[in-house]
């Protein structure tokens, strides 16, 4: 049986020896592909594997039909919108994500990504306090529970949104307060962070009206996907809003003419680092290796998501 670990971004190293670990005791071999540059490279490196583990790598449809033994694909992290569903299930293949595995390393680079935007990028000059502001959270999954609890650690009143989590148990065990329209959320919000997964229903569904509708000096935290976000909309917003800032984990496509634009109202990462720790990478990478070992073994396919 062999297992592919496919990934343009590597594993932390640290990462790479628990996964090796974990498929050699199965009696499994190890294949790796790292930091590869072209597509071809991905397909010859598929052809006869069983399993495939990838983080933000594309898994396409070429990719599918060039695996000819391919039984199950782990994406090691949260979002699998790089896996082509329709063509894994087609050929039956099992797709698999690795819920909450680095959920802590994203949610805190929201709250770091808030304090930056709070101390002007930290340039000389007057910058505000998380504490005491509202922080909204627009669904409410793995990381937007991890961010409400540290925004509250941090002293802020945290409010939260999801359209699939309408039990306000929810909210209320966890201390914080639901709300029941998205247009109050945002309303509410001095901080709005994204964490809604990218799909047909949320692409480009936080636009001008959105932003228009949040109070004076608010700031958007973006360590979703840009996909979500309606970036004319939001230059548009942010163009009559002299107020209003915008943070992102995931550079827009017009992230140079926003720069432009925007100056320190805009900040985008460099590169994609919401799951960019040891800790995410190890989490994630493990148990995306066990759960491949589970699947061969007993059958296990409890995180599918092409069910
Ligand atoms: P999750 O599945 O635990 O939570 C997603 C939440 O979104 C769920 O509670 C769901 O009810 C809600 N949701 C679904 N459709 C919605 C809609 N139309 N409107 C509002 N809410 C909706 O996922 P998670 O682990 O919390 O991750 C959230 C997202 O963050 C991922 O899908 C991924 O896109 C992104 N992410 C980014 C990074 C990064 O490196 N920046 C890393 C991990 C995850």
């Amino acid at each position: 049986m062999k297992v592919l670990v496919a990934t343009e971004k590597p594993f932390a190293k640290e990462a790479v020896e628990g996964i090796r670990e974990i498929v050699e005791q199965a009696g499994y071999e190890l294949c790796l592909l790292e930091k590869y540059t072209e597509k071809a490279q991905l397909l010859e490196a598929v052809a006869d594997v069983d399993a495939l583990i990838v983080r933000s790598d594309k898994v396409t449809a070429e990719v599918i039909e060039a695996a000819k033994n391919l039984k199950i694909v782990v994406r090691a992290g949260a979002g699998y919108d790089n896996v082509d569903l329709a063509a894994a299930t087609q050929r039956g293949v099992v797709v698999m994500n690795t819920p909450g595995q680095n959920s802590n390393a994203v949610a805190e680079l929201a709250l770091g990504m808030m304090i930056y935007m709070a101390r002007n990028g930290f340039t000389p000059g007057t910058g505000g306090e998380l504490q005491g502001k509202t922080l909204a959270i627009h669904a409410y999954g793995n990381v937007g529970k991890l961010v409400a609890k540290k925004g509250k650690a941090l002293g802020m009143r945290v409010v939260a949104y999801d359209p699939f989590i309408t039990d306000a148990y929810v909210y209320e065990n966890d201390g914080i307060e639901k709300v029941d329209t998205v247009e109050e959320l945002y309303a509410k919000a001095d901080y709005l962070s994204l964490h809604m997964p990218s799909t047909a229903e949320t692409k480009a569904s936080i636009g001008y009206e959105k932003l228009m509708s949040m109070p004076k000096g608010a700031t958007l935290v973006n360590t979703a996907r840009k996909e979500v976000i309606d970036e004319e909309g939001l230059k548009q917003a942010m163009t009559e809003r002299a107020d209003l800032k915008y943070v992102t984990d995931i550079a827009p496509v017009n992230a140079a003419e926003m720069a432009e634009l925007f100056g320190k109202r805009f900040f985008a990462t460099p590169k994609k680092q919401g799951a960019e720790t040891a800790e995410a990478n190890i989490n994630a990478g493990l148990a995306a290796a066990r759960q491949i070992v589970d699947f061969f073994v007993n059958g296990v396919t409890r995180f599918q998501v092409n069910k």
